[in-house]
């Protein structure tokens, strides 16, 4: 529990130490002052063909297509499965109309929203607790009740990989397709591979609080010459080869600029070192956390390295006060000995740093309250309700929101003051 005196005693930290931001080097301004320098002003330019290049060689896909961001990406892919497996649809209709879509349940909205542009349904899958990604035990469940389902979705949370290995050979089992959201985890390895290569489609995200950054942007990724082609098409306004503007289908305008390509092209190279960085401090805190009823989001130290863009907390379940949440607020007891996800982040608050709960679960907001949610044990909506009225908590999902929260990751965060966020740590298990 945080005591007065420890509130008293706290000394802000001059500038604000952030979750994740932007982390420049300065080769990226050279980049955009060539695109003003030779007017490639548009979404049309060397810095995208060669951000493309480049991030097709790195992640080992044969195919990559700069985007506005990685949400557009990830609507592309999911606009190319509906297509694929379920016809053209008419112009005024979604290509998954009527369909459900297995999607990742702890994860950022913008992993799930595509399917819902697209008129599909996202039925959601429980997480496991090896790292924190989509459950096999629960897809296969879930295709055990749902086997017309030919499209999952999944994210690799706070770029951990997720089970990769599982989640393919269910889906090939079922003739399902795969989306992978590598918007978190660009740079991270499974089996020696990067992520963003495991799909059928695969999305990557530039957006400032990302690895690494163009302020905005996004990849599509493929292996598939033919869709990547499609994806170009899309998006530039889905334009047919004629002299003048001819449309036989619906586009968007998600191309990327070429003057963010420009700051993505000089942050690429600098990934590695993000990555490294990223790792140090999650290590930091490991070390700084080794005597606390608490751990760190777990990684499967065997078969994959994740980049560590976010370090997280879980608190151990007899180390909880009291607490409950409502839709904005949340209310805790606080107790000698005990602390939650609120009380730490207060406490990070009155230094002038930010935190953030766990990602709360797709299942559990009210946009999708009425989507199916299925746990390893079958359907997961009804303890969910349940665990709303004051029940046990039923699932992983809800669980990790419960008692987890992301730290400040900053890659400029100096040693010192990540030393003083693990002090103020502690002082909440006084
Ligand atoms: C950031 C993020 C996205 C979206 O990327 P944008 O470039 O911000 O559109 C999608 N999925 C996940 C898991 C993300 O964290």
């Amino acid at each position: 529990m945080l005591t007065q005196e420890t509130i008293g005693a706290l000394k802000p930290f001059e500038k604000k130490l952030y979750l994740a931001s932007p982390t420049m080097h300065g080769e990226e301004l050279s980049y955009v002052q060539e695109a003003y320098d030779t007017n490639w002003l548009s979404t049309v330019g060397k810095n995208i063909d060669e951000s493309e290049r480049m991030i097709a060689a790195l992640i080992g896909c044969s195919h990559a297509v700069g985007l506005s961001c990685g949400t557009a990406a990830l609507h592309m892919a999911v606009k190319l499965a509906g297509e694929r497996l379920y016809g053209m649809p008419r112009p005024n209709q979604g290509t998954l109309r009527g369909k459900k879509v297995f999607c990742s349940d702890v994860t950022f909205d913008a992993s799930v929203n595509p399917v819902a542009y697209e008129d599909g349904e996202a039925v959601f899958i429980d997480t496991e607790t090896d790292t924190w990604n989509m459950d096999p035990a629960a897809l296969k469940e879930a295709f055990r009740i749902y086997p017309e389902v030919k499209i999952v979705v999944m994210a690799h949370l706070y770029g951990t990989p997720g089970k990769v290995d599982e989640i393919r050979a269910i889906c090939r089992e079922h003739g399902a397709l795969l989306i992978e959201d590598a918007a978190e985890s660009l740079g991270a390895t499974y089996q020696g591979k990067q992520t963003g290569q495991f799909g059928d489609y695969n999305a990557i995200s530039f957006n400032g609080n990302k690895i690494i950054t163009g302020s905005s942007g996004g990849m599509f990724l493929t292996n598939n010459g033919e869709d990547a082609e499609k994806v170009r098409k899309w998006s530039t306004q889905a334009r047919e080869n004629a002299p003048w503007y001819e449309h036989e289908e619906i586009g968007y305008n998600y191309r990327m600029s070429n003057v963010i390509a420009g700051i993505i092209r000089g942050q690429i190279p600098h990934l590695s070192e993000h990555i490294e960085r990223k790792k140090e401090i999650y290590e930091r805190y490991r070390e700084g956390f080794s005597n606390l009823p608490v751990s760190m989001n777990p990684y499967d130290e065997k078969k994959s390295e994740p980049n560590f863009w976010l370090s997280c907390l879980l608190i151990d379940q007899e180390a909880m006060c009291r607490t409950v949440r409502g839709e904005r607020e949340a209310l805790f007891l606080p107790e000698t000995g005990k602390s939650c996800p609120t009380e730490i982040l207060d406490a990070i608050r009155l230094l002038n740093a930010e935190g953030r709960p766990v990602w709360k679960p797709m299942h559990l907001q009210p946009i999708y309250r009425n989507n199916a949610f299925i746990t390893a044990k079958g359907n997961g909506r009804a303890r969910s309700n349940a665990y709303i009225a004051g029940g046990e908590i039923p699932d992983v999902g809800a669980d990790l929101f419960h008692r987890g929260l992301c730290l400040p990751s900053d890659n400029k965060m100096k040693p010192e003051e990540q030393d003083r966020i693990i002090e103020v740590v502690k002082a909440c298990f006084m």
